[in-house]
């Protein structure tokens, strides 16, 4: 049988996932997510690439409804399909590194989501606030649960922003995706081109990429970013599978590139 994606009413889906974006649409509001960037975007914490992928050997994504394996197995598997196909060498990296934001578990906090046990603040899928939610979003009955659904200004269609402002005017729910793509846009060293930047800051929005949703805030750029990520995300999504790699033995053909895009030095997270 051919293996299916994404299938959040599978009679077998796990409790966990369920609850997981109960609990995610319940505490992802304006106020949150503001006071998430200022908690984390501090960069006060240095780190070497190698040493942030062997962390997420320790931490499972409880909302991927496809994948059981240790984060660091689903980098690999998204970076060697990229390979496969001889893509671009940056791309290769995006596809190692597109998930590392998760390592915010290890000075995250329950109260935060952004813990081991409590992970709605860091990972699934995401949506933005500060307007309306919309009806794309996974389990969309939870919507209501969300206290700025009732805002006069933030619960409505175009919220806090204007007309086809373009997405990067948005507030996205805080996750691993932004985390990543801000810690890199403060890194000197970072020579990742644009449209992996985008494939790493806008992977996680389905409701925009997949959903089509959000159109009242599309602009021109944004046509090519819907470009870059589609071709992004087959390899995010499709690739997962059981197969188990050794960093050690990957990291022999990444580290250059590593190298080549981001130095050598630590990162700043
Ligand atoms: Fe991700
Ligand atoms: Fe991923």
């Amino acid at each position: 049988m051919e293996k299916t994606f994404r299938n959040y009413e599978a009679p077998d889906i796990k409790v966990a996932v369920r609850n997981h974006y109960r609990k995610m649409r319940s505490n992802q509001t304006l106020d949150y997510v503001r006071s998430m960037h200022k908690k984390y975007l501090r960069y006060d914490h240095p780190m070497g690439l190698w040493e942030a992928m062997d962390h997420l050997n320790d931490l499972i994504d409880v909302s991927d409804p496809d994948l059981d394996l240790p984060n660091v197995q689903h980098l690999i598997q998204s970076a060697e399909a990229i390979r496969e196909d001889q893509r671009p060498d940056w791309m290769q990296l995006v596809g190692l590194i597109h998930d590392l934001g998760k390592v915010m578990f290890l000075w995250g906090s329950d109260e935060d989501g952004t813990s081991q046990k409590e992970q709605w603040g860091m990972v699934g899928d995401v949506f933005a606030v500060g307007c309306a939610l919309p009806e794309s979003c996974v389990y969309p009955e939870f919507n209501a649960l969300n206290p700025d659904t009732n805002h006069p200004v933030y619960g409505s269609e175009l919220g806090i922003y204007e007309k086809h402002c373009g997405l990067d005017a948005l507030n996205l729910a805080w996750g691993h995706d932004e985390y990543l793509y801000q810690v890199l846009k403060n890194h000197k060293a970072n020579r990742i081109p644009e449209a992996g930047m985008v494939m790493i800051r806008y992977h996680s929005f389905y409701p925009w990429h997949s959903g089509d949703s959000y159109r009242h805030f599309i602009n021109d750029k944004d046509e090519e970013y819907l470009n870059w990520i589609r071709d992004f995300n087959q390899y995010d999504l499709y690739t997962k599978s059981d197969k188990i790699y050794a960093l050690e033995e990957v990291k022999q053909y990444y580290a250059p590139i590593a190298d080549k895009y981001l130095g050598n030095g630590p990162i700043y997270w």
